[in-house]
């Protein structure tokens, strides 16, 4: 506590202690208070019988006195004051009234002779302690002069008595005095007692009040005490809060200009980025329009290097001899190298024929006979099925243009047909076919193209022609296999467009769905193979994909068929043969198959030759696929050829057939653009 907020109790006290002196005040007395107080007392008690007497018996006293200052010899005084002499000191102080008492004792030590009986002569008083002899009787003259002795002895005895007696008078008046004065100052001193008691009773009381309000304040102070104590330590914590919290929040705000400093830095760059963005989506759009019309561009330049190629192309391809086939003559089959070299790919296949019936005029064997052909591209048998897909992938990319795009594969028997079309083993990838891979090229193209805002479907079909009936080959259930009745029809009236009815029509974007349509085409093919007649061999299998683009941006369409065909065995029948009932209906189908190829031929022919008529109905492969063989279809012919000699005969032919194809040139192909 502070020194100036001294608390009420204390200040009592203090008072109290102040106050104190008044009541015992310094005695100007000798002697110490309470034994002043005593004698006081004392000296009263002394003074106050005094002055009873004085009331009481004031004669008798003034008579003792006066009894004193009687003249000696007057013995009724003497023994009055002898008999009342015994009774002062019984009402006189132990102490204070010494000296009264010794004037007293004095006049009881020095007592009157005793009353001589009558007649006696009284004896001389004892002066000096000397006992005066006893006087005869007769000695009267000695006796008054003893009695005069004694009686000057009394009076100087008296004298004493007088000047003590006025001693103590003017003692006890100042002792009065002192008395008056003392009582004077007790009556002060007892007042001022009395109002002390009553401060100190009300100081009491005001410090038991104070007391009660200072346990009170005391209690409310422990309470405060310990409020603040609890208030100190959250204090403590929230101050260790607040460091900490300043602490953060110094960090956060470090952070914070970090941040701002890092946001600013990318406003400016997202304003810069904007800024750039709307450049460039003014250039992309730029870049847009210049891309689209690139791409029409690249479509007219691609579409005018397949007519420089050719809208009708021929491709041999040579498989290679199988496992236990016999080897073929060294130089039976040539791949002469083109103008440029052996870098250059080969055109140019050469057939070395021995021709057993021919003879020389000699007798000697005919010199083997060359006959040389040439086509667009020539694969010797080495050749893989990636190599051959190159070359014709720029065809197939046409059908994405809306040119229709035909591919065939010609060829005997176990040339390759199906080897080259569908593929080899399943699971190899490498001996994959032309159809997996065109389609996956064209997925693949029409992927890239959505970016320029074309959208693609494509609709897959896959149909064999087996003696002039159509077949689905992608039938399922009831029908799978079983061969229902399929017609060729126009799409709708006046429509174009032919479909296949009763077949399956399946939309594919993957190439996963065409790998499960070509294994489905297997199996149904497998289904209707007989022990005599290997049917797949002997009828033309049509794989045909509508495909359908749109740029809706800019209205855009086109549509046009791929078609991939796996043509029927090109084969003669033996006309050496006996006829026998299998036998027929093998001259039947080879007929069908036949008239169906001559048929292709003539086709392409009348194509070629421009003529007004063109006999596509006169087989039903080419009258399916007469919106693929116009002018404004490209076509590839495939022609497969077996490497072994004993084939050399069929190879001829299926060559010769090609060379025929190959000299057609169709009119300039026009892309199927709406
Ligand atoms: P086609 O369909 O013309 O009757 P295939 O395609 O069935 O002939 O081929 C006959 C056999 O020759 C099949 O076993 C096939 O695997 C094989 N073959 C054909 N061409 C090749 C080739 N380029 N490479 C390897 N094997 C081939
Ligand atoms: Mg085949």
């Amino acid at each position: 506590m502070e020194p100036q907020q001294r608390s009420p109790l204390l200040e009592v006290k203090g008072n109290l202690e102040l106050k104190r002196p008044l009541v015992k005040p310094p005695s100007r007395l000798p002697l110490s208070g309470s034994r002043c107080k005593r004698r006081l007392d004392q000296m009263e008690d002394v003074l106050e019988p005094e002055k009873k007497r004085t009331r009481g018996l004031g004669t008798v006293t003034k008579f003792a006195i006066s009894h004193h200052r009687a003249p000696v010899g007057t013995t009724v005084p003497q023994t009055q004051g002898q008999a009342a002499a015994p009774k002062v000191p019984k009402k006189t102080g132990p102490r204070c009234s010494t000296a009264v008492a010794s004037v007293l004792k004095n006049q009881k030590a020095a007592p009157a002779a005793p009353a001589q009986k009558p007649g006696t002569t009284a004896a001389p008083p004892k002066l000096g302690g000397k006992k005066p002899s006893k006087r005869p009787g007769w000695d009267l003259k000695g006796q008054l002069s003893d009695l005069n002795a004694e009686l000057k002895c009394y009076r100087e005895r008296t004298q004493t008595l007088d000047q003590e007696n006025q001693q103590l008078r003017d003692q006890l008046r100042e002792a009065q005095q002192q008395a008056t004065a003392l009582g004077a100052e007790r009556r002060t001193l007892e007042g001022e007692l009395a109002r002390v008691r009553a401060q100190a009773e009300q100081g009491q009381q005001e410090l038991g009040n104070l007391s009660a309000r200072v346990l009170e304040l005391e209690e409310r102070l422990g309470t405060q005490e310990g409020l603040v104590q609890e208030l100190q330590k959250e204090q403590l914590g929230l101050q260790a809060e607040r460091r900490e919290l300043t602490t953060r929040l110094e960090e956060q705000e470090r952070r914070l200009q970090t941040s701002e400093a890092a946001l600013s830095g990318s406003q400016a760059e997202v304003a810069s980025l904007r800024q750039e963005t709307a450049a460039q989506a003014t250039l992309l759009a730029e870049r847009g329009e210049r891309l689209h019309g690139l791409e029409m561009e690249r479509r007219r330049l691609h579409n005018q290097l397949q007519e420089l190629k050719g809208n009708i192309r021929v491709f041999c391809r040579v498989r290679p001899v199988l496992p236990g086939e016999p080897t073929p003559p060294p130089g039976f089959l040539l791949f002469p190298s083109g103008p440029a070299g052996p870098s250059d790919p080969p055109t140019h296949v050469s057939v070395l024929r021995c021709d057993e019936r021919r003879g020389t005029l000699s007798g000697a064997p005919a010199p083997p006979t060359r006959h040389d052909f040439s086509f667009d591209r020539v694969f010797p048998p080495g050749s893989g099925q990636d190599e051959v897909f190159e070359e014709i992938a720029m065809l197939v990319q046409s059908a994405l243009d809306g040119y229709p795009v035909c591919i065939f594969a010609y060829g005997q028997t176990g040339s390759g047909k199906t080897f080259t079309m569908e593929g080899g083993p399943a699971g190899d990838p490498q001996a994959e076919g032309l159809i997996p891979r065109a389609l996956r090229h064209l997925f693949s193209i029409a992927q890239e193209l959505s970016g320029q805002g074309w959208t693609y479907s494509f609709v897959a079909s896959y149909v064999e022609i087996y003696n002039e009936t159509v077949r689905d080959l992608l039938a399922t259930g009831t029908r799978k296999g079983q061969g229902g009745e399929c017609e060729i029809r126009r799409a709708g009236p006046g429509s174009e467009e032919l479909t296949v009815t009763n077949a399956r029509y399946v939309p594919v974007s993957c190439e996963k769905e065409v790998e499960t349509l070509l294994l489905l085409a297997r199996q149904n093919r497998a289904v209707a193979r007989t022990a005599q007649n290997e049917r797949s061999s002997r009828s033309h299998s049509v794989f045909q994909l509508q495909i359908s683009g749109e740029h809706a941006g800019r209205g855009v369409q086109c549509a046009a068929p791929l078609n991939l065909v796996d043509l029927a065995g090109s084969e003669r029948l033996d006309p050496g043969l006996a006829l026998g009932p299998g036998e027929r209906e093998r001259l039947r189908e080879t007929q069908a198959i036949n008239s169906s190829l001559s048929t292709l031929g003539l086709v392409i022919m009348a194509l070629s030759n421009k003529e007004s008529h063109v006999p596509y109905r006169n087989s039903k492969l080419t009258y399916l696929l007469q919106n693929s063989l116009g002018g404004s279809a490209k076509m590839l012919m495939f022609v497969n050829i077996s490497p072994l000699e004993e084939n050399v005969s069929e190879s001829l032919n299926s060559l010769r057939f090609a060379s025929k194809v190959n000299q057609c040139v169709i009119g300039t192909a026009q892309a199927n653009r709406k």
